[in-house]
C-alpha cells in the first residue's frame, strides 16, 4: 500500500492550490482527479480569460448560511496574498475596474503555472482516477482508487459541487462526505440565467437594457442589483440576474413563488418617469402614434411590449392615450414583472449555492469538526461568491489554508 501524507480529491482551482500549499510544507501529496486532466473548469472561467480575483473584498461578496465564515480563511490568505502567489508563479495581473485577469488574457496561463508549480514540488497527479472507497483505519485514511490503494494521514476534499458537470464537478464525492457524517445544505444552481413564464421573451430575445432588478420571494424582496440585463428567448440573463439567481433557485426548490421586478428608468423617480411620458405623448408628440412616441427611449421591441402590457394600441395617436393608460405605461416601465419559473440549471451555472455546512468546519484550518484529518476547500463548502472573481478567490484562499493545515496535521 502506498503511504502518503495528504490525499487531495479533486484537481480544480482549490485542489491544485491546496496541493501546492501542502507540498511546499514538505508533505508527500497526491491529487486524485477523475477527469483525464486537472483544471478543466479553470479553462472556461471569465470567458477563457479567468477573472481570478477582485480588489474589492469583504463579507457582502460571499453567500451561504454563514458568509462571515470566509473571514477566518481570508485573514490567513486574502486578496494581496493571492496576487503575490500568482505573481511569483509568473502571472502578471491585468486589472480592469478592480477585476484581476492574467496579463496574457488566457485562463490557460493560470492553469499552466499551477500545474508547473505542483510538479516542481513533486505533487503526484493521478488523472482518470476514481475514488472507490474511503475508510478510517488507525488514525489514517485508506483510499481505494482505480489506480492504487493508498494510506493517507489527511484527506482533503476539493471536489466542487454540481456546476458545469462536464468539467468534472458531478457530485460523485458527496456520498463519501456524507458518510463521514457531514450535512450537505441543499445544492442549487447559482450565477445562472433565469427562466421567465411570460410569452414576451420570444419578442425581447437579444435586447439589452440598463436596469434595476429586484427579486421577490413570496412577495418579500430578497435582493436588488443594477446593471445590464439581457433578454433571451428563455428569460433573463446578464450580471445583475446572475447575482440574484441563487435566491431564486433556492426559493423555487422550496416551491415558493418567485418574481422579478425590472425598472427600465432607474435614474428617474416614478413621478419623473410619468412626467417624461406626458411630455413625449402630449407636449411634443407632433402627430406621432403611441408606438412612435416611444422611439428613442427604449429598444423598439421593448417599447412595443411595454405598450402592449399597458394595454395601449401602438397605432393610437399619442395625444389620444388617456392619462390612466399613461400611468399604466409608467408603471410597466418602473415595475415590469417577470414571473420566474426556473433556471438554466447546473449545466449552465457558473457556481452552486449550498454544500458542506460551515458549522461543521473549523474556519482556522478548514478541517472537519467531526473527523480530524479530513479537510475541505472550494465550492464543496457552503460558500458561494458573487460574479467578479469571488468564487476563484474563495477556491485559492480555502485551498491554501486547507492544504497547509492538512500538511501540518499529517506531519505532526
Ligand atoms: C463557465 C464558468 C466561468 C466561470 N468564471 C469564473 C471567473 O471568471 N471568476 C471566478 O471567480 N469564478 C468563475 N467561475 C467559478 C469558478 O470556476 C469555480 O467556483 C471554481 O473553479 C471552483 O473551484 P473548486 O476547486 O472548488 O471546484 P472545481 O473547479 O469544480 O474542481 C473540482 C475538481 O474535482 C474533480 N472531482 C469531482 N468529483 C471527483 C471525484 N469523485 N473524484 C475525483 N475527482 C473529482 C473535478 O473533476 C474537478 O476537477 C466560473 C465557472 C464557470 C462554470
Amino acid at each position: 500500500m502506498k503511504q502518503i501524507d495528504v490525499a487531495i480529491i479533486g484537481g480544480g482551482a482549490s485542489g491544485l492550490t491546496a496541493a501546492i500549499a501542502a507540498a511546499r510544507r514538505g508533505a508527500k501529496t497526491v491529487i486524485i482527479e477523475h477527469m483525464d486532466r486537472v483544471g478543466k473548469k479553470l479553462l472556461t472561467t471569465g470567458n477563457g480569460k479567468c477573472n481570478y480575483t477582485n480588489e474589492a473584498q469583504g463579507i457582502p461578496y460571499y453567500r451561504g448560511e454563514n458568509p462571515a465564515f470566509v473571514m477566518s480563511v481570508f485573514r490567513q490568505f486574502g486578496f494581496s496574498d493571492t496576487v503575490a502567489f500568482f505573481r511569483e508563479m509568473g502571472i502578471e495581473p491585468k486589472v480592469k475596474n478592480g477585476y484581476y485577469y492574467p496579463a496574457s488574457g488566457q485562463a490557460s496561463s493560470v492553469l499552466d503555472v499551477l500545474r508547473m508549480e505542483a510538479a516542481f514540488w513533486d505533487v503526484e497527479i493521478w488523472t482518470s482516477c476514481e475514488l472507490k472507497d474511503l475508510q478510517r483505519q488507525d488514525g489514517c485514511f485508506v483510499l481505494s482508487t482505480s489506480r492504487k490503494v493508498i494510506e493517507a494521514k489527511s484527506v482533503l476534499f476539493a471536489t466542487g459541487l454540481l456546476a458545469a458537470p462536464k468539467t468534472g464537478s458531478d457530485g460523485s464525492a458527496l456520498p463519501y462526505i456524507e458518510k463521514l457524517g457531514h450535512r450537505i445544505i441543499d445544492i442549487v444552481p447559482a450565477l445562472v440565467q433565469l427562466q421567465g413564464k411570460q410569452s414576451f421573451f420570444k419578442t425581447l430575445a437579444g435586447i439589452r437594457a440598463e436596469i434595476l432588478i429586484k427579486i421577490y420571494i413570496e412577495g418579500v424582496e430578497a435582493g436588488r442589483e443594477s446593471g445590464e440585463l439581457q433578454f433571451t428567448d428563455f428569460g433573463i440573463s446578464g450580471i445583475p440576474v446572475f447575482q440574484l439567481s441563487r435566491f431564486a433557485t433556492r426559493a423555487l426548490g422550496q416551491k415558493k413563488e418567485v418574481w422579478a421586478v425590472l425598472d427600465f428608468l432607474p435614474q428617474l423617480h416614478a413621478k419623473e418617469a410619468q412626467r417624461l411620458l406626458e411630455r413625449r405623448f402630449y407636449e411634443y408628440a407632433h402627430g406621432k402614434r403611441a408606438g412612435e412616441a416611444m422611439i428613442g427611449l427604449f429598444h423598439k421591441k421593448l417599447s412595443e411590449v411595454l405598450l402592449k402590457e399597458a394595454g395601449i394600441d401602438l397605432q393610437l395617436p399619442a395625444e389620444c392615450v388617456s392619462a390612466r393608460q399613461l400611468r399604466r405605461l409608467s408603471e410597466q416601465i418602473k415595475r415590469f414583472r417577470v414571473d420566474i419559473i426556473g433556471s438554466k440549471g447546473f449545466s449552465q451555472a457558473q457556481a452552486c449555492a449550498g454544500g458542506i455546512d460551515t458549522g461543521e468546519i473549523e474556519g482556522e484550518s478548514m478541517m472537519s469538526k467531526l473527523v480530524p484529518g479530513v479537510f475541505f476547500a472550494g465550492e464543496v463548502v457552503d460558500i458561494d461568491g458573487t460574479c467578479g472573481g469571488y468564487n476563484l478567490q474563495w477556491a485559492w484562499s480555502s485551498g491554501q489554508v486547507a492544504g497547509s493545515h492538512a500538511a501540518a496535521y499529517a506531519m505532526e
